[in-house]
């Protein structure tokens, strides 16, 4: 299925994908030949960076779209301009941001800035392209949640709060939207991927973190947050999250709504 043109004619939003999860996302819509709207806090270098990239993925056509998600005139500007440029088929709240710190020590900023970018966004993008998919008979809701969403960790709180969150919203929504459509059309689905350590800059605090507890070693500093949580003991790289969203993209994906899918080496078998 991956690896074939499953897309072609279809045109996908995915927030927070000028680097990360979130470009490997767009390559992987972008190698099934979907259209994507970038979207992301960036410089014009990378943003051009990360246009050229989905392009030389696969996609007929790729544009940047600006929004910062803790502004909702500025994210209903933006869904207007993704419909515009559409109509949307395929929505990923992939953007993301998270803080280590103590509940007591966490401050107010960081709790409203985390539950806007990673929660409230998700509710506004949702609520502005569901109905249009719904009367087209097609469409995919992929929210990039988190082992968070599933189980806690200390020292994260309003990330915790806020990827339990995204995989409850979720869930209604696929409940809404369960009957649209049928199988020749593919039905609208929502969805929710639950990645575990996964390799990219936003874990990079933590990391460095443990590599200063382990003499400035990297390598055994990563190898000490793995064994810690994920029993694979292997990071996950962000294309193997592009692969998994492009699937539950597929048509023949229209019976898998209202899941929250581990990507995570094991960490919530435990
Ligand atoms: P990243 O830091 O590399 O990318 C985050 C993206 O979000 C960037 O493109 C950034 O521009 C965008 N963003 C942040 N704040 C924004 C704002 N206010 N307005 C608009 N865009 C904003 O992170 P990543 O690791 O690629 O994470 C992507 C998603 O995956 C996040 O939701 C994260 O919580 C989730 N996740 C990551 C891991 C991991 O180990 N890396 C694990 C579980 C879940």
């Amino acid at each position: 299925m991956n690896g074939d043109r499953h897309l072609e004619g279809r045109a996908a939003l995915v927030t927070g994908s000028v680097q990360g999860i979130g470009l490997a996302i767009a390559e992987a819509l972008a190698a099934a030949g979907a259209r994507v709207a970038i979207h992301g806090l960036a410089s014009p270098d990378q943003v051009r960076a990360a246009e050229a990239a989905v392009r030389a993925a696969g996609a007929p056509d790729a544009r940047f779209l600006d929004a910062d998600l803790r502004d909702v005139a500025a994210i209903d500007a933006m869904m207007a301009a993704a419909e515009a440029w559409g109509p949307l088929d395929i929505l990923v709240n992939n953007a993301g941001i998270q803080k280590t710190v103590t509940l007591a020590e966490a401050t107010a900023e960081t709790w409203d800035a985390i539950i806007a970018v990673n929660l409230s966004a998700a509710f506004h993008t949702m609520r502005l392209a569901l109905p249009a998919m719904a009367a087209r008979g097609f469409g995919r809701v992929v929210n990039i949640a988190s082992v968070h969403g599933l189980v806690a960790s200390r020292e994260k709180a309003p990330y915790v709060a806020s990827k339990f969150g995204l995989v409850g919203m979720s869930k209604v929504a696929a409940l809404e939207y369960a009957a649209v459509g049928d199988r020749l059309s593919g039905g609208v689905t929502v969805n929710c991927i639950c990645p575990g350590w996964t390799e990219t800059t936003l874990i990079e605090p933590q990391v460095a973190a443990r590599a200063a507890a382990h003499a400035g070693d990297r390598t055994a500093g990563i190898a000490s947050l793995l064994a810690e949580k994920q029993p694979s003991l292997r990071m996950s790289d962000p294309a193997e999250i592009g692969a998994l969203t492009a699937f539950l993209c597929h048509r023949s994906a229209h019976n898998i709504t209202g899941a929250a899918i581990p990507v995570d080496g094991g960490w919530t078998a435990q």
